[in-house]
C-alpha cells in the first residue's frame, strides 16, 4: 500500500456522461446496483488509473499484466450502489486482492446511507463518509501508512495498527503465498549478490573492508535505484533499505550497506 495522488480536477469525462447518469438513476430507483454492463469499467477509466497507480495493485503493489487489471470499488458497489461511478471510489487492483476483498467493508461507526446525492456530486464523498463511518480498510489514495507497515525477515507484512492489520490479513490477504514468494525472491536476490561479493574478498581486517567497500557501490546503487514509486513492491524495497538489520546477519555487511545506502539514497 503506497500513497498515491489522484487528480480531482481531471475526472474522466466518461464517468460524467449521460449513459452513466441514466444507470446511476436506475440504481437509485431500484435501491441497489443493477448495472449488468458494469459501465464503470471503461478503457479510459482504466488508463487513468494505471497512470496513477503505475500499473500496480493499490493493495499488494504487484505489477499488473493487462489481463489482471481490475477496477476496484473501495466501498463495494453492491452496498454503496450510488458510488459505482464515483472517481473517488474507483481504485486499481489485482484480481486476487479484488476477489478476496469482495463486498467486505468493516466500519467502526454506522454506515453512510444514500442521502439524495446528485449524479454530479458523487466524485468526492469519500472523506465525509470516512468521518461518518470510520472504515477499517486503508485507502491508499487518502492516507500514507508506510510508517505502520512492518516486514519480517521472511517478507511477511505485519502491523500494530488494527486498521492496517485488517487490510493486510482480512481484507486483501497480503501474506498469500504468491506474494510472499515474490517478496522473498526480491530480498534473496539482493542478499545473494551482496553476500557472494562480500565473501569473495579477503575480510581479515578493517582495512580490507574499507578498501573493498567501493566495489559494493554498483550493487547497492542498483538496488536503491529501484526504490521508486514505479517499482513493484516499492513499499517493501523502501522498508529494506531503511531496515537492513532485519534482513542481514553479518555485522560488517550491515555496516557497509548502511554507509552506502545513506550516501546513495540521498544522492
Ligand atoms: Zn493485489
Amino acid at each position: 500500500m503506497t500513497k498515491v495522488n489522484k487528480n480531482f480536477s481531471d475526472i474522466p469525462d466518461i464517468l460524467k456522461n449521460e449513459t452513466r447518469e441514466n444507470i446511476f438513476n436506475a440504481n437509485i430507483k431500484a435501491g441497489k446496483y443493477i448495472d449488468k454492463s458494469n459501465l464503470y469499467k471503461t478503457s479510459s477509466v482504466q488508463k487513468e488509473l494505471t497512470k496513477i497507480y503505475y500499473f500496480k495493485c493499490a493493495y499488494c503493489e504487484k505489477k499488473l499484466l493487462d489481463t489482471d487489471l481490475h477496477i476496484e470499488h473501495y466501498r463495494p458497489k453492491s452496498v454503496y450502489y450510488w458510488l459505482a461511478y464515483s472517481w473517488d471510489n474507483l481504485l486499481l487492483s489485482c484480481g486476487q486482492c479484488n476477489r478476496k476483498k469482495r463486498n467486505n467493508f468493516k466500519i467502526e461507526n454506522s454506515m453512510a446511507i444514500y442521502n439524495n446525492e446528485e449524479f454530479s456530486n458523487i466524485h468526492n464523498l469519500s472523506e465525509s463518509y470516512n468521518k461518518i463511518e470510520k472504515p477499517y480498510a486503508i485507502n491508499p489514495e487518502k492516507e500514507d501508512v508506510f510508517d505502520k507497515l512492518i516486514y519480517d525477515e521472511n517478507a511477511i507484512i505485519k502491523s500494530s495498527d488494527k486498521r492496517v492489520l485488517y487490510t493486510i490479513n482480512d481484507l486483501c490477504g497480503l501474506n498469500r503465498n504468491e506474494l510472499i514468494e515474490k517478496r522473498i525472491q526480491l530480498i534473496t536476490d539482493f542478499k545473494n549478490v551482496v553476500e557472494d561479493y562480500f565473501y569473495s574478498f579477503s575480510q581479515d581486517s578493517d582495512e580490507d573492508i574499507k578498501s573493498n567497500i567501493k566495489f559494493f557501490i554498483p550493487l547497492v546503487k542498483d538496488f536503491v535505484s529501484k526504490v521508486t514509486l514505479e517499482s513493484e513492491f516499492y513499499t517493501f524495497r523502501r522498508f529494506i533499505i531503511m531496515n537492513i538489520d532485519v534482513f542481514f546477519d553479518n555485522e560488517d555487511i550491515k555496516k557497509i550497506l548502511k554507509v552506502l545506502i545513506s550516501k546513495l539514497s540521498n544522492a
